[in-house]
């Protein structure tokens, strides 16, 4: 028998099993009002008031809907309102420019666009049918009414369009279908072990990668979700206590931002032995990896992935043979991407660029199909990552193609060099790229942010050089306030090249 996969299937068993469950806790604290605490029974309602409202604004299956917010109980219920009846949502990252909204919202072609109250004024410029503030639920909600059903649901409809945070230039809309958002989250789940016990806080952007696929997973298991609106490393741990948080996802700026706190926190930590947390987006320190083990008693967990892969390919969590290894030793093998996923295939090619194939590897690029057959040349999607496969068979990513260094004619990885300089105590941001140089052709270059202990950068070359080979020491360290980020925590070494490279 075939039965489609559609990500209606997790809100469904949800309301099935749990019905008076609390599916959620909103942000108390909003610009419009919160959701209060649904249960599972109130939030099928929602997704299906949310449902209905679409069908009254003619919106077909297969219309987008765009939800430009942070996190909050209405864009997790768009999860469902909108892509369990066969339309497609496209979620915004709230903190692009109104050009970047706009270019998005007319490229995808969305027809309706729902803001949170904060940024509700990027609504008045945009050039589309249906425009609402969320927190007005009569716009966002048609109670009472049953919405008409997905005639034909399709496992291969595409569900979400994602668009990429913009390391470089345009974003791309990423096309990721049902299937590929039930295989994704499900594997993502069997491989963090998600249960009905589980209290997920979203410290990870829910527009980002579909918030990597946890807000499927975890309702599909009855799980409860914390929303939480801004990363604040003081309200992580209050909410991990006060709400008995076991897991959360995000980038390795949030670690920092959670062990910064927990250095001033009085008394125990909470979610000692209890938290998991997973990474991805950017590499982790092996040294921030020792601290979440050791200082919070958290479990650290890596993943690798893109937008494009839904994310799941590469999962590293501690073993069982690791169990007796010193914590310094277990940090640095957890600083590998990891080895694949269930059903992922990873391979690298002869120029040492991460490929990978899977059921998560998105459908295409929306409107663009010569990037999309670019992409997916060969049958394997090309990451643009750099990496290897060391000799447990163990993915490491090195470096972003472009973000390489080659320095007297040799290949520098930034990463690796980034991961030893913050191993010294004073170091707290690190971000290493090629300057224009005459003699080396590139000048391995450190841009650090200090603890203002007043650390020389001789000293940091002095610590590199212990433990890096003389070619990718760096040659020059400046000290800077702060390094540019995306909104999902990615350094934007486009940015810090510019002024180098301008002449
Ligand atoms: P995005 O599509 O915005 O999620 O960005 C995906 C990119 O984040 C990848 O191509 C990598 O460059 C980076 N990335 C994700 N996970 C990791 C990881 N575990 N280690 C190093 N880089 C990562």
């Amino acid at each position: 028998m075939y039965y489609p996969l559609t990500v209606r299937d997790f809100l469904d068993r949800a309301a099935h099993v749990y019905p008076d469950r609390v599916a959620v806790v909103d942000e108390p604290e909003q610009p419009g009002p919160s959701l209060g605490e649904p249960t599972y029974r109130e939030l099928a309602a929602l997704a299906r008031a949310q449902a209905a409202k679409l069908d009254q604004l003619d919106v077909p299956v297969g219309g987008r809907v765009a939800v430009i917010s942070q996190n909050s109980a209405r864009l997790l219920t768009s999860f469902f309102g909108v892509s369990g009846w066969g339309r497609v949502l496209v979620p915004v990252n709230f903190r692009l420019t109104q050009p970047e909204i706009d270019y998005i919202v007319r490229h995808s072609g969305a027809s309706v666009v729902y803001a949170d109250a904060s940024c509700a004024d990027v609504l008045d410029t945009l050039d589309v049918k249906h425009k609402f503030v969320l927190g007005d639920d009569e716009d966002l909600f048609l109670r009472d009414t049953e919405p008409r059903d997905w005639a034909a649901p399709d496992e291969s409809a595409t569900a979400s369009v994602n668009y990429t945070s913009g390391t470089t230039a345009r974003p791309k809309g990423v096309q990721l279908t049902h299937r590929n958002l039930w295989l994704n989250s499900t594997v993502f789940g069997l491989h963090t072990t998600i249960s009905d016990r589980d209290v997920y806080l979203h410290t990870l952007p829910m527009f980002h990668a579909n918030g990597w696929g946890m807000p499927y997973g975890v309702t599909g298991v009855g799980g409860r979700h914390i929303v939480l609106r801004q990363i604040d490393g003081a309200e992580i741990l209050r909410r991990v206590e006060r709400h008995g948080v076991t897991l959360m996802c995000a980038a390795p700026a949030v670690l920092n931002a959670v062990l910064d706190a927990a250095a001033d926190w009085e008394g125990e930590i909470p979610g000692r032995d209890r938290v998991r947390i997973v990474c991805a987006g950017a590499p982790p320190p092996t040294r921030t990896i020792e601290r979440v083990m050791g200082e919070l008693g958290w479990e650290f967990i890596q993943i690798y992935g893109l937008t494009e892969t839904s994310p799941l390919v590469t999962v590293n969590r501690g073993r069982e043979e690791w169990d007796d290894l010193e914590p310094t030793d277990r940090a640095r093998r957890l600083g590998r991407a990891g080895v694949p996923a269930l059903g992922v295939r990873v391979d690298v090619d002869v120029d040492g660029e991460v490929l990978t194939a899977s059921n998560h590897n998105l459908d295409g690029y929306w409107d663009q199909p010569e990037e999309t057959a670019k992409a997916q040349a060969g049958g394997w999607f090309h990451t643009g990552d750099g990496g290897y496969l060391d000799d447990k068979g163990y993915l490491v990513i090195s470096d972003r193609k472009k973000d390489v260094i080659i320095s007297g004619g040799e290949n520098v990885s930034s990463i690796e060099v980034e991961d030893v300089i913050t191993s010294h105590q004073a170091v707290r941001e690190v971000a290493v790229i090629g300057i224009p140089d005459a003699k080396w052709g590139e000048l391995v270059t450190a841009l650090v942010v200090t603890d203002g202990s007043g650390v020389t950068a001789e000293e940091l070359i002095a610590h590199c050089r212990t433990r890096l080979a003389g070619f990718k020491t760096p040659k020059r360290v400046d000290f800077v306030e702060s390094l540019p980020r995306t909104a999902t925590g990615k350094l934007q070494k486009f940015k810090l090249r510019e002024p180098f490279w301008r002449e």
